[in-house]
């Protein structure tokens, strides 16, 4: 068996994300964790290490790189239809027991997760650029392991997507600091944020930090990104009408444009004898949402089993906008400049000017 240590060490360079402070010690700026690293240890996320008061961070390679429909990200109000070339690394800050790509993101955390050295292809920010030249991405995606830990590769390849026209995003935890989305500001047009909770004790068992994801929400709204939201409803840990209100009502308070997909569970990694989610307890979460005055809910994960939850209606004048069925588009009808047609309401996204199937 290769040593994933060993080798994920040597596919690193000198990070940027990082604070130095006095005997060689460093703060790494990448994540909410803030870790304070001496010479010679890790960050939390065990893939950021300092090497003689130098944070060395992540670079060089990919533990996957596929053209996915920006649907799956999920994104629906960004530039739909497209292809978003993803890429992830391994690693993460979190360590949540329903993970469902748990051998990427668990790799140096969980002694089960070492088969992913197998994962590891190396491969430069042009490769990276070719492959989504040939794929006909109009999207470059972080993803599958957390971006934030590995924002500085990230950056390496959005600065030749940009220079494309290719838009890049970022599908996070929301682990984040100010810092790291300045960092990554010039190059991110869109941010995918879980909002796995809004309890700190779920948090803490996950890993993380209830207001550090909250702030970066609102934070990232105010940048200009486009924010989708994501909760993964699973029984018994976060589908409580309480906390679902709760949820509902801080995204409204942000922006009622901000898209909350709620998704189903399915038992995975250290969580298999939790009861899938059912379609009604996505219903009732998208029902709360809606009537918080979110203006764009979409129940995910259950295809052709949640209504009209997987449909764009115009919050006007209640036109349905654009069809799914899953990640596939079934009908499309906003303008061009992303409008309803029939009364012209902009709807909020970023939006195609020739979507596929139109001319
Ligand atoms: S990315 Fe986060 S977890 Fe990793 S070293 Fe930096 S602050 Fe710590």
């Amino acid at each position: 068996m290769v040593n994933v240590q060993n080798l994920l060490d040597t596919l690193t360079a000198p990070g940027e994300l990082f604070v130095s402070q006095a005997d060689g010690v460093v703060r790494c700026t990448a994540c909410g964790h803030r870790c304070l690293i001496r010479p010679g240890r890790r960050g939390i996320c065990q893939v950021r290490f300092n090497e003689n008061g130098t944070l060395r961070v992540p670079w060089g390679y990919v533990a996957g790189l596929h053209p996915d429909p920006i649907e799956k990200k999920p994104f629906y109000h960004f530039l739909p239809g497209t292809i978003a070339l993803t890429f992830g690394m391994l690693g993460c800050n979190f360590h949540c027991d329903y993970c469902q790509n748990w051998l990427s993101s668990q790799a140096l955390r969980d002694p089960a997760a070492d088969e992913s050295a197998y994962y590891i292809r190396r491969i430069s920010p042009e490769q990276i650029l070719e492959y989504a030249r040939h794929s006909g991405a109009a999207v470059i995606a972080s993803s599958y392991n957390e971006p934030l830990i590995t924002s500085e590769w990230a950056v390496a390849i959005f600065k030749l997507a940009v220079a494309e026209g290719i838009k890049c995003v970022y599908v996070s935890n929301g682990n984040a600091t100010p810092e790291v989305l300045e960092y990554l500001r010039p190059w991110l047009s869109g941010l995918k944020i879980d909002l796995k909770s809004m309890r700190q004790q779920n948090y803490r068992v996950l890993g993380g930090v209830l207001k550090n994801v909250l702030d970066t929400i609102r934070r990232a709204t105010e940048m200009g990104l486009w924010v989708e939201v994501v909760t993964l409803v699973v029984p018994g840990f976060n589908d409580s009408n309480e906390e679902l209100w709760e949820a509902a009502r801080f995204l409204v308070s942000v922006s009622p444009d901000i898209p909350w997909h709620v998704t189903a569970f399915h038992s995975d990694y250290k969580m298999m004898d939790t009861e899938n989610t059912p379609a009604r307890t996505l219903l009732r979460a998208a029902e709360i949402g809606r009537e918080a005055g979110l203006r764009y809910v979409y129940a995910g994960n259950l295809p052709g089993q949640v209504g009209e939850y997987e449909t764009t209606f115009c919050p006007t004048c209640n036109q349905p906008l654009i069809r799914r069925w899953g990640y596939v588009i079934s009908e499309y009808h906003l303008t061009s400049q992303g409008r309803c047609p029939s009364c012209g309401t902009v709807i909020a996204g970023v939006w195609p000017e020739r979507p596929a199937g139109q001319t």
